[in-house]
């Protein structure tokens, strides 16, 4: 077995990649554990404790019982903690990125980018901490006075997915902290150690016991019907699959919980005959492929006006060629593993049923064998040219390094097309037209509209999607709302 201080020759004198309970590092109260594998290679990283139901129970009771305290800190000191866990973040930027790389396979340029990416929401949010304001309101009556608060939601359950560890969580915990909540944190079974790391951070920059609990666990449903049966946990806050989402909607109707959702996508990435298409092809090179294709805002179909179309697709698949697959710790690699054999099969598919409904291999359209995994998950960047809307590449979320490539005739035409999805995350398109850019941002259906830039997300941006891909906002000055209750007080005078 390989172990992460072999494969990075750090040292970790403090995290234990154990549950964090009321402050406190701790084994599974079942001793039951499970393993963290490497998608690159195979092995076996680590083992973290196997989380139960009663794990679960004492976390909630931990954040219970720190939430009194901690709502009432004064928001410039939870602030301070923020800052403080941000700048350990960029401090350990180099472990951290290493980490994540192991677990989760993507090339460590791009860990790196995470970790900051995932220290600004932290950064973000001690600042709106600063700001949550109240309101004073005219009254109807003279001796009438209302004042408006805005007040911790209480106890928050976090789930979040594997393919952005650090970002996803920070993104949640960044305004529950600054808000004065207390949260019990899970994150995905394939990546628990960027979480436990943080944990670690957070300790370190003197989070009170029971503010920050991280529960990892191989199956989630003990960990969700806990949180879900207790009222106590006042809100669930979820990142993940449209259909996990779907029943974590059902599941927080029984006890009517606050639910935020970001969920999948389906993104148009579409090119108009007047745009800049050296800028659109690395545009849809950055967007298509970070990560391998395995992101939520991650082109799915791109969508190329007929003019154009051939000079495009010649140009990007030229690019495309280029892309380097490996081991993700390998400098110059840019396509990494996908996280599992079952990403794997759904790329598989996608390709077989594209080509059986007419598409054509522009470029790859084979997984690639790799010295490290001979049976591992590495794909060869693909490039489908002629797909259609009917094929199931366009009509799913791919996961994938696969570009498939759509011809278009009309504005009219494509926007009813890129709209013709139950998602509505991001969307993406390119044109030097000043009137067309209003015109299409408007009409399409989606939560985040990239124009001209294939790289919308940032701390201060509200990211969440319409239709299927979620309920809610997170970033921005919107993010910190979703952890806010609103009370207002009637005074007579
Ligand atoms: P997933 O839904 O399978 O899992 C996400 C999390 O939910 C994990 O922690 C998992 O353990 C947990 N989970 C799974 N089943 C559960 C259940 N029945 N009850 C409670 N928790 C459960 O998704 P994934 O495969 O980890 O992530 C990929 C998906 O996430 C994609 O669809 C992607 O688009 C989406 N995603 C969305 C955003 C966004 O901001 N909108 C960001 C990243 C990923």
């Amino acid at each position: 077995m390989v172990s992460i201080e072999q494969v990075t020759h750090i040292t970790f004198e403090n995290t234990q990649y154990q549950l964090l309970i009321n402050g406190a590092w701790q084994e599974s109260e079942s001793g039951g554990d499970y393993p963290v594998t490497n998608p690159a290679t195979g092995e076996v990283l680590m083992f973290v404790p196997d989380g139960t139901a009663r794990d679960t129970r004492a976390a909630i009771d931990a954040a219970a019982t720190a939430l009194p305290g901690w709502s009432v800190v004064p928001a410039v000191e939870r602030a301070n903690i923020l800052r403080r866990v941000a700048a350990l973040m960029l401090e350990r930027r180099e472990h951290l990125a290493t980490v994540m790389t192991l677990e989760q396979g993507k090339p460590l340029t791009e860990a790196r980018g995470e970790i900051a990416y995932a220290a600004s929401f932290l950064s973000w949010f001690a600042g709106e901490a600063e700001r949550i304001y109240g309101q004073i309101v005219p009254a109807s009556r003279p001796n009438q006075r209302i004042f408006v608060l805005r007040q911790p939601v209480g106890v928050v359950a976090l789930i979040t997915p594997w393919n952005f560890p650090a970002a996803m969580l920070t993104r949640k915990l960044g305004p529950a902290l600054a808000a004065g909540c207390t949260v019990i944190a899970k994150p995905a079974e394939q990546t628990p150690l960027s979480a436990l790391e943080l944990g670690q951070l957070f300790i370190e920059a003197g989070i009170p016991p029971g503010v920050v609990n991280i529960i990892t666990c191989q199956n989630p449903l003990p960990f969700s019907d806990t949180v879900f049966a207790d009222d106590r946990v006042r809100k669930i806050s979820f990142t993940g699959s449209t259909e996990v989402g779907r029943l974590l909607i059902r599941k927080s109707a029984d006890s009517v919980k606050r639910i935020s959702l970001e969920l999948g996508g389906n993104a148009p990435f579409i090119v108009f005959k007047d745009a800049d298409l050296p800028a659109a092809v690395t545009g849809a090179i950055m967007t298509k492929f970070r990560n391998s294709g395995q992101t939520c805002i991650c082109a799915n179909r791109i969508f190329v006006q007929r003019d154009v179309y051939d000079q495009f697709a010649a140009l990007f698949t030229q690019e495309v060629s280029k892309l380097k697959v490996g081991n993700g710790l390998e400098p110059g690699n840019v396509i990494g593993p996908l996280i599992d054999r079952a990403a794997h099969e759904k790329v598989q598919r996608h390709i077989d049923n594209a080509l059986e409904h007419g598409a054509e291999v522009l470029l790859g359209g084979h997984p690639l064998p790799h010295s490290d995994n001979p049976s591992g998950t590495f794909w060869q960047p693909t490039v489908l040219s002629h797909v259609s809307s009917g094929m199931l590449i366009s009509q799913e979320e791919t996961f994938g390094p696969v570009a498939p490539l759509i011809p278009f005739d009309t504005e009219a035409e494509v926007i009813q097309q890129a709209n013709s999805t139950p998602y509505g995350l991001a969307a993406y398109f390119y044109t030097r037209d000043v009137s067309r850019v209003f015109r299409v941002a408007e009409q399409l259906e989606f939560g985040i509209v990239g124009v001209n830039d294939a790289l919308p997300s940032t701390a201060q941006a509200p990211f969440g999607g319409v239709k299927q891909s979620g309920l809610g906002r997170e970033g921005g000055s919107f993010g910190i709302d979703e952890y806010l209750n609103v009370k207002y007080l009637s005074m007579g005078i």
